[in-house]
Order: C-alpha cells, then sequence, then structure tokens
C-alpha cells in the first residue's frame, strides 16, 4: 500500500510531484494556502487559472495545473466546503480529497502533498478535519489503483503535526 505520512512545513516547499491547494469556487486566488501557493508559483498561475476553469470549480471537485515556480510539478486545485458559511457536508469534504487524489493520478503524480483543506480561513472543526485527512486519503490508497506511492500531509504547526501523526499510528 502507497504510505501515508505527516510533515510539519510550508506546503510550497514540498519537493514532490503535486501540491494540491486548498482553493475556493472562484479559482482566482485568495488567502492562506491559496495567497501562499500563488506567491510561490508566480503570477503564471493566476493566468493559467483563468484559461483553465473559467466558470471556477465547484466545491469537493479538483482540477490541476501545472506548479510555475514550485518544486511541484503539478498543483492540484480542489474547492474546501465553507463551514463558517454553512457548507457543513463532510462527504464535500472526503470528495475534495478522493478528486484531488484521482487528478494527480491521472497526471501520474507518484508523490503528492496536502494540506488540510477547508481547516483554516474555512472553519473546519480541527480535530474533524484531521480525521477527515487521514480516514479519506488512508481509505482511498488502500482501495483505489493508482500511480500514487506516497502522500504527504502537510501541518503549518507543530501541534497539528503531532495530531495527525498519532492518528495515522493508530489507524495503519
Ligand atoms: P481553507 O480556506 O480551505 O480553510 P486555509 O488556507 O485558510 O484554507 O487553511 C487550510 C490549512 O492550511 C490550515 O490548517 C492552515 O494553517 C494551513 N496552511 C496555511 N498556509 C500553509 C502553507 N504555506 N503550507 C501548509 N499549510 C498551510
Amino acid at each position: 500500500m502507497p504510505l501515508l505520512t505527516v510533515v510539519h512545513g510550508d506546503i510550497t516547499e514540498q519537493d514532490v510531484d503535486a501540491i494540491v491547494n486548498a482553493a475556493n469556487n472562484r479559482m482566482r486566488g485568495g488567502g492562506g494556502v491559496d495567497g501562499a501557493i500563488h506567491r510561490a508559483a508566480g503570477p503564471g498561475l493566476l493566468a493559467e487559472c483563468v484559461e483553465r476553469f473559467p466558470r471556477g470549480l465547484a466545491t469537493g471537485d479538483a482540477g490541476w495545473t501545472t506548479g510555475g515556480d514550485l518544486p511541484a510539478t503539478w498543483v492540484i486545485h480542489t474547492a474546501g466546503p465553507n463551514y463558517s458559511a454553512g457548507e457543513r457536508d463532510r462527504t464535500l469534504l472526503e470528495s475534495c480529497y478522493r478528486r484531488a487524489l484521482e487528478v494527480a493520478g491521472e497526471r501520474g503524480a507518484r508523490t503528492v502533498a496536502f494540506p488540510l483543506i477547508s481547516a483554516g480561513i474555512y472553519g473546519w472543526p480541527i480535530d474533524d478535519a484531521i480525521a477527515v485527512a487521514v480516514e479519506t486519503v488512508g481509505d482511498a490508497l488502500a482501495h483505489a489503483p493508482t500511480s500514487v506511492e506516497e502522500v504527504r500531509l502537510v501541518a503549518f504547526d507543530q501541534a497539528k503535526m503531532r495530531s495527525i501523526d498519532a492518528l495515522i499510528r493508530s489507524r495503519f
């Protein structure tokens, strides 16, 4: 089975084939990890988003662009549910991880890094955001044939990293 790992760090610095962006429906850039990815990838990323996503992206869906100036070859964009605005359907958050992994597999990516989707500005309760990430990615890697050999969950702070690590160890 492919590896599921966790690291503490900045997703824009990950040396992987694909990084996942916690984007939004408009697909025209934003704050948080989205802003960091656009800054690190360079202005070409926004131009590519406009070209590839003229109508944006539905919540729970995912699509790809190239990585621009990032170490990663691909950015897989997914629009998480905005818990703070009342979008609280867990299956939408699960769908973000599943669809992003499918798209990464379609690109032939072998290594993929994820942030904790919806866990920042969109306000998803952190313990549940971590549970959805670990359970959904673990389940998808166990059951769906894919080119992906390693999924790295990237925690922006050490406390989240330790919580994710503990859950991975208890589940797998
Ligand atoms: P959302 O709008 O989906 O909630 P955010 O970008 O606000 O997305 O936050 C998602 C998660 O990404 C949060 O846990 C936040 O701490 C984390 N994060 C923010 N910047 C980075 C980064 N550069 N690398 C990795 N994780 C990040």
